[in-house]
């Protein structure tokens, strides 16, 4: 399931103050990439630590990894339902 939460050691750099759980995971579009890590933060933002998303203007930060990430919940929801 996508609520996982993990001590991995902080990829995010200066967003480390509102390190939270990791929620999700997706896929490097480049072979052999790590996977992008999906954050709760405590401020109860969701982030994602690759470029795009820490260059994104605030504060609707976003990269395609979130949109990639939010139609999967909603996909989900949708089948719950
Ligand atoms: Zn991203």
């Amino acid at each position: 399931m996508f609520l996982s939460i993990s001590e991995h050691s902080c990829s995010l750099r200066k967003w480390c103050n509102v390190k939270g759980p990791i929620i999700g995971l997706e896929p490097s579009d480049r072979e052999g990439q790590p996977d992008y890590e999906i954050r709760l933060g405590k401020d109860h933002r969701v982030y994602c630590n690759c470029a795009s998303w820490r260059y994104s203007p605030a504060p609707a930060k976003t990269c395609k990894h979130l949109k990639r990430f939010n139609a999967k919940i909603v996909a989900a929801a949708a089948a719950a339902a």
